[in-house]
């Protein structure tokens, strides 16, 4: 309440690195090369409204829940020196945005402000969600 009085909107923010191959299936012939699975850092940023300063959602935790959004939706595989990746098989950006979205809301009852996910630091994609509880 206070925060909407003064124009405030707090925001903690949680955010992942998660290996990955994915592919666009029906990438135009310019980036035909998309249509093949290939490797990206999905680099994974969540952000939820709270209302006070005292660890009303929990950084480590919110991290856990963007990976938990993606283990239950996703496969992992297994490399064979170090890690492992997920197999995002056609999913876009944008699809996976929706899917931690979706976790974050349905399951955790977050108000979600936005969700991110860009391939290394050349783009992605961004949703804005309106606040849930205006
Ligand atoms: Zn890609």
């Amino acid at each position: 309440m206070w925060g909407k009085i003064m124009g405030i909107e707090k925001i903690v923010v949680g955010c992942v690195d998660i290996e990955g191959y994915h592919y666009w299936e029906d990438a135009i012939d310019k980036v035909a090369f998309l249509r093949n699975p290939h490797r990206h850092i999905f680099k994974f940023k969540a952000g939820v409204r709270v209302s006070d300063n005292d660890r009303e959602v929990e950084i480590f935790m919110l991290r856990d829940y963007i990976v938990n959004a993606i283990a239950r939706c996703y496969d992992l595989d297994m490399k064979l020196f170090a890690g492992d990746y997920y197999q995002f098989e056609n999913a876009s950006c944008e699809t996976l945005c929706e899917v931690v979205h979706e976790y974050l809301t349905d399951q955790l009852k977050l108000n979600v402000a936005f969700v991110e996910c860009f391939e290394e630091d050349t783009g992605g994609a961004r949703i804005n969600y309106s606040d849930s509880k205006a």
